[in-house]
């Protein structure tokens, strides 16, 4: 009994301080005006899930619902995604997720690259703060700019990569918004997904 008490303890610190870590950088955001984007926005969008998750999802960018909510992935690509996360027993409560940018670009257009660089230091502390066991990339256009690569999405998938700075593992998924466009491809989703799983049984094994 003594020893789960302390160990209540030790962790509850440890939970404690990267929420206030990741509140007070998330206020950062709020007002921050680092790049064009902060004239456009509604909301920044600086993402959601738990702040001790095992998995880090990042995405490109905050769409228009994204914008108008200030939550990453709510419109019909969101509930996808989730959908693909309960089919294997993960639930988005348990997982971080967020962008590569904290402000939607104007008419959903690609982030360039400098504001993506303008935003790194955010994203960077997050995946410090959260130190997930493993980070995964939604799509091609995120995943090439995180991992500064040009390579197809095939050449990106069912690999393990690393990012600068990290030791953490990072995978590349398709993109749930291409998936909605070519639902034939939804079975491909099942080998992300499995690949997935298998990096995840690494850490049990
Ligand atoms: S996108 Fe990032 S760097 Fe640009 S204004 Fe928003 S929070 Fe700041």
């Amino acid at each position: 009994m003594g020893i789960n008490i302390f160990w209540y303890k030790e962790n509850k610190k440890k939970l404690d301080k990267s929420a206030s870590n990741l509140t007070e950088l998330n206020n950062d955001v709020q007002l921050c005006k680092k790049c064009a984007l902060s004239s456009s926005r509604t909301n920044t969008v600086f993402g959601t899930g738990d702040n001790n998750a095992e998995i880090m999802i990042i995405g490109e960018a905050p769409g228009k619902d994204e914008d108008l909510k200030g939550e990453p992935f709510v419109g019909r690509a969101g509930k996808l995604l989730n959908e693909f996360l309960d089919s294997i027993n993960l639930y988005r409560d348990n997982i971080f997720i967020t962008n590569t940018v904290k402000c939607r670009p104007p008419e959903n257009r690609n982030p360039e690259t400098q504001e993506i660089k303008a935003c790194a230091h955010y994203l960077d502390m997050q995946i410090k703060i959260i130190n997930p066991k493993v980070i995964i990339l939604l799509g091609k256009i995120a995943a090439n700019r995180m991992l500064n690569e040009d390579k197809s999405i095939a050449d990106l998938r069912g690999k393990k990569f690393f990012l600068q700075n990290h030791s953490i593992p990072v995978i590349v998924f398709y993109h749930p918004a291409y998936i909605l466009r070519s639902p034939l491809q939804k079975y491909q989703v099942w080998q992300d997904l499995k690949f997935l799983k298998e990096i995840l049984s690494s850490y049990v094994n």
